[in-house]
């Protein structure tokens, strides 16, 4: 009777633990389902992902366009409408990049989102195991008690219920029922390993999902750094663009302000160049005559000697004598060098500089051009403006050697210009070298010319140092190649 309620309740208690087991088994298997969910990439992710890629070929879109802007602006550096073209581009790149972040938050976001929810299947599933193993523990030291007091210190008891049995039937339903109860504990402790396993192997899972989605949150800071960079650059970059388009903007205003003005000294030293250059062409003519001149005093004088030898062979035949034909040399008028270099600092070498022609680079140590030749706002720029910071009282050198042809230095007007002194034709003080071969440099802006007219300078020689004389609105020096009078690019001699 007695065993009969303890099967009962046995019977009872396992059916409710094998419920018990089965709603968590259910559950547990529910809870790898929203793994395998989280897992496969949220919609948001992937939308994410397809936004990073569309926003990355954009940016290698815009970086092309930038990188041809670059080229044009090189060419034509005074251009204002390109200065705002390239920095409209980087304003495209900046914002691109800062939409690729804002879309990588967003997934790092949803990435954080979705490894708490599966530390909390984590937590879960760790209290999940413990309650088993509790569980199974507990089953093991009941089944281990009752088959004490069956078998081994109930040896007797065993025994008791053999010989309780009131006949053979009734013992070998005794010894049927203390199987079953085995069994069924057995059953129970291998239905409770099987769960723990099945939990232990959930949890398994959730820590390597865990892991992937650390993983991928490790990647996608790593995105977000890199873009943060990008965009750190981009910024350093716009905000240069807007320093130059200051600069011109400031440059175009002063010059517009003065063009009138401008334009009309400009044609004026235009003028003057026409005559220096209609001077020098009649010095050429007027030399060209001289040595035609004593070529045929020369060849004159030769022929007056040749008849007088003939002369005097024929009244007196017996006597000879030789007498050597008179050599004219004509008179070289150079004038003696006076010379400021010597200085490393005007040795263009000492700064990794290599010449490209008969030409030397006019400041040595800067070697940034602000201005290229060509238009700018309405007027043809005939030159190069050097600047670098610090240029100011720099020296200027002698692209090659030559001779000063020209030298102005009357304009007061280095900085704060309000009215124009004439300004050099705009040039302020400035001098020109004609090196022969019909090439003249011309430098301008100069605080002060050293050198004077005449004066014979050897290539690097100091002419004057770097100011903002004329019309300028900075310290620069102002250079010119001209070929027969006509300006060449710079850029094609130094
Ligand atoms: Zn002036
Ligand atoms: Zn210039």
């Amino acid at each position: 009777m007695t065993i009969g309620t303890f099967k009962m309740k046995r019977v009872l208690a396992f059916a409710a633990a094998l419920m018990m087991a089965a709603a968590v088994a259910a559950n547990s298997s529910v809870s790898v389902l929203d793994t395998r969910t989280a897992l496969a990439e949220s919609a948001a992710i992937k939308e994410n992902k397809k936004k990073i890629s569309d926003a990355q070929g954009k940016l290698d879109e815009l970086e092309k366009k930038q990188a041809e802007l670059d080229e044009q602006i090189a060419a034509t550096k005074d251009d204002i409408s390109k200065e705002q073209e390239n920095q409209d581009a980087i304003n495209a790149q900046i914002e691109t990049v800062q939409d690729t972040i804002l879309t990588l938050e967003e997934s790092i976001e949803e990435l954080n989102n979705e490894i708490a929810s599966l530390e909390d299947q984590i937590g879960i599933s760790e209290i999940k195991i413990k309650n088993k193993k509790i569980e199974i523990d507990d089953g093991i030291a009941d089944f281990k008690k009752r088959l004490r007091a069956m078998y081994v210190a109930g040896n007797s008891s065993y025994t008791d219920i053999l010989i309780g049995a009131d006949d053979f039937y009734d013992m070998l339903m005794k010894l049927e029922l203390v199987k079953r109860v085995a069994d069924h504990d057995n059953t129970m402790i291998d239905n409770l390993n099987e769960l723990k396993d099945q939990y232990e192997a959930d949890e398994a899972q959730l820590e390597a999902d865990k892991a992937e989605l650390e993983e991928n949150k490790v990647a996608l800071n790593e995105q977000v750094e890199y873009h943060t960079a990008q965009k750190k650059k981009l910024d350093e970059l716009y905000a240069q663009s807007e320093a130059v388009m200051e600069q011109l903007e400031a440059d175009k205003e002063a010059y517009e302000s003065n063009k009138a003005q401008i334009d009309q000294e400009q044609e004026e030293f235009e003028a003057q160049i026409q005559k220096l250059l209609e001077e020098q062409e009649a010095i050429k003519k007027k030399e060209e005559e001289e040595r035609k001149k004593a070529e045929e005093e020369a060849r004159r004088k030769a022929e007056e000697e040749r008849k007088r030898q003939l002369a005097a062979q024929q009244q007196n035949n017996s006597s000879s004598g030789t007498t050597s034909s008179g050599n004219s040399t004509s008179t070289n008028s150079s004038t003696g060098t006076t010379s400021n270099s010597g200085q490393t600092t005007t040795d263009n070498s000492a700064y990794g500089y290599t010449q490209k022609t008969q030409f030397t680079w006019p400041v040595p140590g800067y070697y940034h051009i602000s201005y290229g030749i060509g238009w700018r706002w309405g007027s043809y720029h005939k030159g190069i403006d050097i600047w670098s910071p610090g240029i100011r009282g720099a020296k200027i050198c002698a692209a090659a050697a030559g001779t000063v042809i020209l030298v102005s230095n009357t304009c007061t007007h280095d900085y704060g210009k309000n009215y124009s002194c004439g300004c050099g034709g705009g040039y302020g003080n400035y001098c020109i070298i004609d090196h022969g071969g019909g090439y003249w440099t011309l430098y301008g802006h100069s605080q002060r010319i050293s050198v004077v007219q005449g004066q014979h300078v050897n290539q690097g020689d100091v002419l004057g140092i770097v100011g903002s004389t004329g019309h300028s609105t900075g310290d620069h020096l102002h250079f010119e190649v001209r070929l027969n009078g006509v300006a060449q690019n710079p850029v094609n001699y130094v």
